[in-house]
């Protein structure tokens, strides 16, 4: 079966998102832990999420995604902001000890001139002192799209950051299509080649959870704009191969498309039907 779920907002708590989730025939979804803008985090309701849990065990959910706020810079050139995002990431990983079946994902950073190397320092360096033997999710570093001074859009800086973090056996990866097409990674001509150059740098095992998004700009643009399944330069049928890939098809997809809740259950209906049981 093809798990696949989109972006939801946690303004009404985790119980209202696996409802929603649900009703547009979902069975994973993606919410941001905080207000992407913003720095504050709801005080984590633990009746809310015991309901969640209870009702993904019974609807049996593919794993679920807590995106980090994308503001969240841990290789920031300023301190106060490498701070802050240690508090997020340390904060949010605690509250999510309390959801089951949850993965972290968060956008390795932006380096602003320091250099990758540098940038690769501070990212390992925060996620050394906040993660733990005990905790339950496993973090995964998203795949970027090279936008300005992102780290994480080669293949490579994803393996350093691994090979920089200690307990790195609670790390993994979530691929983002529209980000690897601008990255420069041909997963519409080259699907089989890109996934083998995943696994050879990175190890497929380390590969968690897809982000599932069209692009508004072509191969190696370095720009970051999801578009709806086909209505990019991806296209739907590179989609049918991403979804049906024996690499890629049994994990969770999550959509971060442009659309509203119909829009949504339009794309999951779409992309069911043309997964392969
Ligand atoms: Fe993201
Ligand atoms: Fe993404
Ligand atoms: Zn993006």
């Amino acid at each position: 079966m093809l798990h696949i779920g989109c972006h939801l907002s946690v303004s009404k708590g985790f119980y209202h998102m696996g409802k929603q989730a649900l009703s547009i025939g979902a069975d994973t979804f993606q919410f941001f832990t905080r207000n992407p803008r913003g720095a504050s985090a709801k005080k984590l309701d633990l009746d809310d999420a015991a309901k969640l849990n209870e009702l993904m065990a019974q609807n049996n959910f593919a794993p679920i995604v807590a995106h980090a706020p994308y503001t969240l810079n841990a290789c920031s050139a300023d301190e106060n902001i490498r701070n802050l995002a240690k508090t997020m990431m340390a904060e949010d990983i605690k509250n999510l000890d309390n959801v089951s079946n949850v993965l972290y994902n968060f956008h390795p950073g932006s380096h602003v001139g320091q250099g990758v190397d540098i940038g690769i320092e501070f990212i390992c360096q925060m996620l050394n002192e906040i993660m733990y033997e005990e905790q339950k999710s496993i973090i995964l570093l998203e795949t970027m799209a090279g936008k300005g001074s992102e780290v994480g859009s080669a293949f490579e800086e994803l393996r350093r950051i691994i090979d920089g973090v200690n307990l790195s056996d609670k790390l993994g990866v979530c691929l983002d299509t529209c980000h690897v097409n601008d990255a420069g990674y041909d997963i519409v001509n080259n699907l089989d080649g890109v996934l083998e150059e995943f696994d050879r740098v990175i190890g497929i095992e380390r590969l968690k959870a897809i982000h599932i998004n069209d692009s508004i700009n072509p191969l190696g643009a370095h720009k970051d704009r999801h578009a709806k399944i086909g209505e990019g330069h991806i296209g739907t049928d590179a989609f049918e191969r991403i979804i049906n890939h024996p690499y890629l098809r049994n994990l969770p997809f999550n959509l971060e498309t442009p659309n509203d809740l119909d829009g949504y259950a339009d794309e999951i209906k779409l992309l069911r039907g043309l997964y392969h049981e």
